[in-house]
């Protein structure tokens, strides 16, 4: 992967490479055809002249046949006429004999023009003398036949001298014959071989130029190949690779985790996925903008790079995340320790000319094959450990766990249902009553809220108000029950108060005290009989929100009281810095009155500082008459708890002007 880590290539000019390309194949082709229709012709004119070669050849060899035959049947004939003129002195006979003398000298002299030159010299040497005495014979014969005397014609034909001149004369003849059937088809025959030999010849070079043309052709192609294959690379590298930071982008880390997790399934390695995710900069790029954000990522990509192996796998998973592949093969602790050099390395200042940006990362660890085997299980696993890491903390690392896994899943159900739950106003309201300590009359009742699970049962916040208030639902919860409790309050008598719990998150959510003061006014009810509960959380997080808030609900007519006290930052300056009517003692010192006495000084000390802020005092979780009598003692104004009643369903809420004692504040449901 490491020249996906060299920095983005120009962009090639793709379009002139694919047209120059195309270009050069054209040509090639065009020269192709070309050499092929040369060639074509080439072997058309060469077969067509051997053809008519060779034709010629078969014709004289045919003609030469011919005129053998015709030689033999011209001398047979004259032979023939010889005789019967000599034995019948016919005047037909002697006519045609006549006749026959000129025709076989003509066809014997056609004969010698089919012969080879040799054969016709050797055939004139040798029937020279014979011709000519033959030719004076035949002139002393047909005059004897003429003149009436057969006789002596006969005698001269039979004469052993006029035999043996026509033997000789035939004999020769004959041989002419042979030979210029021997010489044409001798021609017949080169004429073939030469045909066979030019063909060959033409094949060779069409081979010769075919090849040169198919290497020629082959060149160009393999360097077009090669420019396009170059570009490719260039473009792939390009396209694998995050333009900013030059690591891997999304698409390239599959690919390259595919091939990380075969090879360590061959070799039986492990690996892990780290998912870096980078704390604090978002803020970097609101309050110094995207020109410093990209700053920052480079830097960290910078970072990463230092803080790794070069075999290490790096990508941009997404705006600010990271992913990290490492091998697990110097022990299983590479990983982590991987991970915790990273955190530290980001956790140091980044100077950028003026600028100092202080960011730092956390992280999410899953181990292949232990996690999961597939990349996307892989990356999911780490984002579920990056999740619970940035629970416990910026700039922590975590390992994924299938147990948290599971928790994780189940949250995300329970956030589902949640949400159906508060549409189908499954959410309901419990009241509490918080009583004066002295003469046990109600003063308020605490709205809590219960979730009737359509399959779970009656649950209490402790299962779903951290879901509500971590995926936002909290806000349409509290609205929901605000509604249902503006409509229960008519069963009250008119000075209970409501108090009412606000989470910590919803001092954030600008549109909290519209909504709480447009609900009241829909259903008629004084802002002034609303006590709103806020736990130190709330103040802590954003000091300067929580004070505009607590005003805005003051300025409405609403009381605020600070709830959970004790448990927290117990910081005396919010006490001091903002005017709260109330102060909630929390339980936990209620519960450990006499068995610590510790908390007994500490409730002391908080009426104290709350008597001396003009606030008053509710000590939550009395469950005993003995605690009920401690707290008074103490000074402590009013008390909540089981002592005087269980959350109850307000229709099973009696009209009570004081509660003695819980039987009397809950009927039973
Ligand atoms: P909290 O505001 O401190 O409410 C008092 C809790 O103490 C209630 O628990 C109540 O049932 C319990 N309690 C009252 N008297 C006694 C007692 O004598 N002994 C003991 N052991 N417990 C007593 P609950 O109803 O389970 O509510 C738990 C927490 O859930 C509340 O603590 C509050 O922080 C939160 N919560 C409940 N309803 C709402 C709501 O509508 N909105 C928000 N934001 N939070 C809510
Ligand atoms: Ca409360
Ligand atoms: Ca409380």
């Amino acid at each position: 992967m490491s020249e996906a880590h060299s920095p983005p290539a120009r962009l090639l000019p793709t379009v002139s490479i694919v047209e120059e390309t195309m270009r050069r194949a054209r040509r090639a082709v065009a020269v192709a055809l070309l050499g092929a229709g040369l060639m074509a012709a080439l072997l058309l004119g060469q077969h067509q002249w051997s053809a008519a070669a060779l034709q010629r050849a078969a014709d004289r060899h045919a003609q030469a046949h011919k005129l053998a035959g015709d030689v033999r049947t011209a001398d047979q004939q004259l032979a023939m006429a010889a005789q019967m003129a000599a034995l019948t002195g016919d005047a037909a006979w002697i006519d045609r004999y006549e006749k026959l003398v000129p025709e076989l000298a003509l066809a014997i002299e056609h004969a010698r023009l089919l012969a080879p030159q040799v054969d016709t010299e050797r055939y004139q040497a040798r029937t020279s003398d014979t011709t000519a005495l033959l030719a004076r014979m035949h002139a002393s014969a047909t005059e004897a036949l003429k003149s009436g005397a057969a006789d002596s014609a006969r005698a001269l034909f039979d004469s052993e001298r006029y035999l043996s001149q026509t033997r000789l004369l035939r004999e020769a003849t004959e041989e002419l014959t042979r030979a210029s059937l021997a010489a044409t088809e001798q021609e017949v025959n080169r004429q073939h071989t030469a045909a066979l030999a030019s063909t060959a010849a033409v094949l060779l070079l069409a081979l010769a130029v075919g090849g040169g043309l198919w290497r020629w052709l082959t060149l160009g192609l393999g360097r077009s190949r090669h420019t396009l294959l170059e570009a490719e690379v260039r473009i792939q590298r390009l396209a694998a690779s995050d333009l900013l930071t030059g690591l891997d982008n999304r698409a390239a880390l599959h690919d390259a985790m595919h091939t990380l997790m075969s090879r360590a399934r061959r070799h039986q390695e492990e690996l892990a996925v780290l998912m870096v995710d980078l704390d604090r900069f978002k803020p970097v790029n609101d309050r110094h903008g995207h020109m410093v954000g990209d700053l920052v990522l480079k830097e960290v990509a910078r970072r990463l790079s230092r803080c790794l192996r070069g075999s290490d796998l790096r990508a941009r998973y997404g705006g600010d995340e990271f992913v990290v592949v490492v091998d697990e093969r110097e022990g299983p602790g590479t990983a982590r320790a991987a991970a915790e050099r990273i955190v530290e390395s980001l956790a140091w200042p980044m100077q950028f000319g003026e600028i100092t940006v202080n960011i730092g990362a956390t992280v999410g660890i899953a181990r292949f094959p232990h996690d999961a085997t597939t990349d996307d299980e892989l990356l999911r696993k780490a984002d579920s450990a990056l999740y619970r890491a940035k629970q416990e903390g910026r700039g922590s690392v975590c390992l994924y766990d299938a147990a948290l896994d599971e928790a994780l899943a189940e949250r995300h159900t329970l956030e589902v249902a949640l949400r159906e739950g508060i549409a189908a106003g499954q959410l309901v309201p419990y009241y509490q009553p918080i009583v004066d300590l002295e003469t046990r009359q109600v003063r308020s009742v605490e709205l809590l809220c219960r979730w009737k699970h359509p399959e779970r049962g009656l649950l209490s916040p402790d299962k779903f108000i951290r879901v509500a208030e971590d995926t936002g639902l909290i806000g349409p919860l509290t609205m929901s029950l605000l509604r249902q409790a503006t409509k229960d309050l008519p069963r009250f008598p008119a000075h209970w108060r409501l108090s009412f719990n606000v989470a910590p998150q919803q001092i954030q959510d600008e549109t909290l005290v519209p909504a709480l003061l447009a609900q009241l006014r829909e259903a008629g009810v004084p802002p002034q009989r609303l006590d709103v509960e806020l736990t130190e959380t709330a103040l802590v997080n954003d000091t300067a929100r929580a004070r505009e808030v607590i005003m805005a609900l003051k300025r409405a007519g609403m009381t605020v009281t600070l709830d959970d006290f004790g448990t927290g930052y117990s910081s005396l300056s919010y006490l001091a810095e903002m005017t709260f009517d109330k102060i909630k003692i929390d339980r936990s010192f209620v519960r450990t009155l006499r068995s610590r006495p510790e908390s007994a000084k500490i409730v002391a000390a908080i009426v104290g500082l709350s008597r001396s802020l003009g606030v008053d005092t509710v000590a939550e979780g009395v469950e005993t008459e003995d605690e009920a009598q401690m707290l008074q003692q103490l000074g402590c104004k009013h008390g909540q708890g089981y002592l005087f009643g269980r959350p109850g369903l307000a229709r099973n809420v009696g009209p009570l002007q004081s509660v003695a004692n819980a039987d009397a504040w809950v009927l039973a449901d």
